[in-house]
């Protein structure tokens, strides 16, 4: 049995029950070893949602790619764990992610780094709990333009990410993303901050490289994979700007595609991991459990 069925099980249970499920059920972790980087999926929950999000997504494809008028979708931050530090990608809502960390024998004061992919509330919401600071020893790193994005936004979601930058103020490193293809900067080591601008104006994806492995992790690239990946022209309401997250996200299935590079994704079923293929229309995604395989 593939190392899913947890989570399908889960959501078959759920169908049968006429529970619906939401992203407060917890589906636990998942690890891939990326040369000497350990990721682990640290899954908040997993979601039926439906279509009304997509963005002219016609009924002949959704009738083909979404039957039941239903796809899986999640929510996951993810742990990576490098031979000298100890690093979050994004903090999820907080609401299960410390008992999974606690699995992997992570308690809070020993995350170095938090790297945020952007500052929407099922990002960031592990950050602060009673509005105290939850990762006391963490160094916060936000993309320039996400951060002045939400220092100028009149909305409940802008006051929780001021929130978010005041608690952390002594700890914040503010960075300008770079171009995925023509610019090897890094911003950490073995870590490079990829543009992938739309979702939000700064959202910002992870390009990890160890011992000659790459692994992305793109954060909200996607929101519907059963569209979204045979279909990537397909933005969603969640998008600040539909037209350039369209844009972004051709651009980084293209590139991940041609360059074989596994990938994984914060609103992606768990195990939120896989590689990306050609498929007859757009791509496919093939879970991690199948990577070796793939590689042969
Ligand atoms: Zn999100």
């Amino acid at each position: 049995m593939k190392k899913y069925s947890i989570s399908l099980l889960l959501l078959i249970t759920a169908m049968f029950t006429g529970k619906k499920l939401t992203c407060q059920e917890n589906i636990s972790t998942y690890t891939f070893q990326s040369g000497n980087f350990a990721i682990t999926t640290l899954s908040e929950g997993q979601q039926q949602n439906g279509t009304s999000i997509l963005i002219d997504a016609t009924p002949e494809i959704i009738k083909k790619y979404i039957p039941a008028g239903k796809y899986p979708s999640a929510c996951n931050a993810f742990l990576v764990k490098t031979p000298d530090k100890t690093i979050l990608i994004d903090a999820g809502f907080g609401r299960v992610l410390f008992d999974n960390l606690k699995q992997k024998d992570v308690t809070a004061d020993k995350v170095d780094v938090i790297l945020l992919t952007h500052m929407h509330g099922d990002h960031i919401g592990g950050l602060l709990i009673d509005e105290k600071v939850t990762f006391p020893n963490a160094e916060l790193y936000i993309a320039q333009p996400e951060h002045d994005y939400w220092m100028n936004i009149d909305s409940r979601g802008g006051e929780q990410a001021r929130k978010v930058i005041a608690a952390y103020k002594d700890k914040l490193h503010l960075f300008a993303p770079t171009d995925l293809e023509n610019d090897n900067t890094e911003l950490l080591s073995g870590i490079r901050a990829v543009a992938a601008y739309g979702h939000t104006p700064g959202h910002t994806a992870y390009l990890l490289k160890s011992d000659n492995e790459q692994f992305l992790v793109w954060g909200d690239l996607t929101h519907a994979m059963a569209i979204q990946m045979p279909h990537p022209e397909i933005a969603v309401t969640y998008d600040v700007s539909p037209s350039e997250a369209v844009i972004a996200r051709k651009k980084i299935l293209e590139y991940a595609e041609k360059n074989k590079i596994p990938v994984a994704g914060m609103h992606i079923a768990y195990p939120a991991m896989g590689i990306i293929k050609k498929a007859n229309e757009g791509y496919k995604f093939i879970d991690i459990s199948d990577i070796v395989a793939y590689k042969e």
